[in-house]
């Protein structure tokens, strides 16, 4: 059993099978929590230690990049030697993390780095939870005091790819017990698999949900997101409608402009036309040039364009500001760099 995987009930209980005292699973746990190595656990002897060392998390902070403007990117590193990226930003109304939901990505989009050498495997909701204790400890946030208040699933991995290991994952955070972070502060982005968005609608968390969409015709769409070939633009557009008449929450879409792909002034038109009448806001991102692919950013100025061509439109929408540009490559291009090494 890994304890990380569990509740605290559930820690207990197991600390009570082994036959020792149930009161060292809420120590076990809070610790956990307050994302502790086993090291550090004052309150446990050697002898203690030696006994649930097998199945205490030994994930860890692999290597911190602080950029100018305060964001941080962490590789984690896992018990297995993969690692992974997230990214820290801090904001006036709190700090949002992103976080990875497996170690590379089958989805195969052209412009992401994540997807290079595809799936290495899922991430387990323990690890999940783990990436957000240990960065939380490393800004000196604890259980009691928590210094991340908001999350976007929007690192490496496809979320919806992963389904009940990041299902349980939410459950697990939001709850008292854990970090308590609310859903309402939780985003979740997929490259749009309509069956699984169906399924997260039904679940009703009310999380955010967010479609990266960067196309306006299945054609294009094609070209750079393989995905387009199993769900068309219209089909993502009815599962949103099904998540906002089912959660009440808004959604959003992820635009990324690629220069020459998907950025001129009939993009802009046909995207205002797909999302007429529709609650939602457009995030318009500057293309991250990978270094593998062939494709480049469209510019500043054309983007201000299109972004003001949406609004012409009735359509809400805004550039998303690049942060943390000086300590990191194209989304993924930083755990690239790193060799995968055993622990
Ligand atoms: N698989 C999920 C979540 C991870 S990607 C998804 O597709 O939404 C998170 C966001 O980063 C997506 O909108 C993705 O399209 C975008 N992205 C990936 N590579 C990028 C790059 N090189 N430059 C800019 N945005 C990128």
């Amino acid at each position: 059993m890994k304890f990380i995987e569990y509740g605290e009930s559930e820690v207990c209980q197991e600390i009570e099978n082994m036959g020792l005292p149930k009161f060292r699973g809420k120590q076990i746990f809070d610790a956990m929590v307050n994302g502790l190595n086993l090291d550090e656990i004052t309150v446990f002897s050697q002898d203690f230690k030696q006994k649930i060392a097998s199945f205490y998390p030994k994930n860890k902070i692999y290597q911190k990049f602080v950029s100018k403007d305060g964001t941080k990117k962490y590789l984690i590193q896992f018990e297995d030697g993969a690692i992974c990226e997230c990214v820290l930003m801090s904001y006036k109304y709190g700090n949002t993390l992103c976080l990875s939901t497996q170690i590379g990505c089958r989805m195969g989009c052209k412009f992401c780095a994540s997807t290079l050498n595809g799936l290495e495997r899922n991430l387990t909701a323990g690890e999940m939870l783990d990436e957000i204790y240990l960065i939380n400890r490393d800004n000196g946030g604890s259980r009691k005091n928590r210094v991340i208040t908001n999350l976007v699933l929007m690192g490496s991995g496809e979320p919806l790819d992963n389904f009940d290991n990041v299902c349980r994952f939410l459950e697990m955070i939001s709850s008292t017990e854990s970090l308590n972070i609310s859903m309402r502060n939780i985003s979740l982005s997929t490259c749009g698999l309509v069956d699984r968005i169906i399924e997260l609608a039904n679940k009703n968390y009310g999380i955010s949900l967010t479609i990266s969409l960067h196309a306006t015709t299945d054609e294009e769409r094609k070209k750079i997101m393989p995905i387009a070939n199993k769900w068309s633009i219209n089909e993502i557009l009815q599962a949103c409608d099904y998540y906002f008449a089912k959660t009440g929450r808004r959604f959003y879409i992820e635009y990324t402009l690629v220069k020459g792909i998907n950025d001129s002034d009939l993009d802009a038109k046909r995207l205002a036309e797909l999302l007429k009448g529709k609650t939602c806001h457009v995030n318009l991102i500057m293309l991250n040039p990978v270094a593998e692919r062939n494709l480049h950013s469209t510019a500043r100025k054309n983007a201000e364009e299109f972004c003001k061509k949406l609004i012409s439109f009735g359509v809400s929408a805004t550039i998303r500001r690049s942060m943390g540009q000086d300590i990191s490559g194209a989304c993924g291009q930083l755990r690239n760099k790193f060799v995968r090494k055993k622990v």
